[in-house]
Formats: structure tokens, C-alpha cells, sequence
């Protein structure tokens, strides 16, 4: 009974409409922040994964693309039979 009370409470003290959460930390951040992180570190953290990401697509890109061209050369490259 006392846990359902307190849960209730905290849920109606938060303004769901007037808040974000910091994609990094999950604390919370001005609506008006777009990306929706804290200043600092946080920012920071941002900017490197991002970095990170795209390096990440970069290389996936690379891998299919070359994964590509080595089927398409076993493809073509098939011994004919005489
Ligand atoms: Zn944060």
C-alpha cells in the first residue's frame, strides 16, 4: 500500500510537457535544447559518439561494398567447364 502512495506522488510532481531527458546522462534538460543533452560533458559525449557512428557507417559501408564485389567476382570468375 505505502509503495502505490509514493509512486503515485512522484508521478504527479513530474510536468511530463515541460521537460526533456539528456540522451546521454537521462537527466533532465530544458525543452528549447535541441540535441536534448546537458551542457558540458554531456555535449561532449554527444559529439564523440557521433564521430564514433558515423566512422561505424563508414566502415559497415566499406565491408558490404566489398563484400559485394567479392561475390560478384566469384560470380563471373566461375571455372567454365569444356
Ligand atoms: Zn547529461
Amino acid at each position: 500500500m505505502i509503495g502505490t502512495s509514493t509512486k503515485r506522488k512522484k508521478y504527479e510532481g513530474l510536468n511530463v510537457s515541460n521537460h526533456r531527458h539528456c540522451i546521454i546522462c537521462g537527466s533532465v534538460v530544458p525543452p528549447e535544447r535541441d540535441p536534448p543533452v546537458c551542457e558540458g560533458l554531456c555535449e561532449e559525449e554527444l559529439a564523440k559518439r557521433q564521430k564514433r557512428s558515423r566512422m561505424f557507417n563508414i566502415v559497415w559501408l566499406i565491408m558490404i561494398f566489398g563484400l559485394i564485389a567479392l561475390l560478384m567476382y566469384s560470380f563471373f570468375s566461375v571455372p567454365m567447364s569444356p
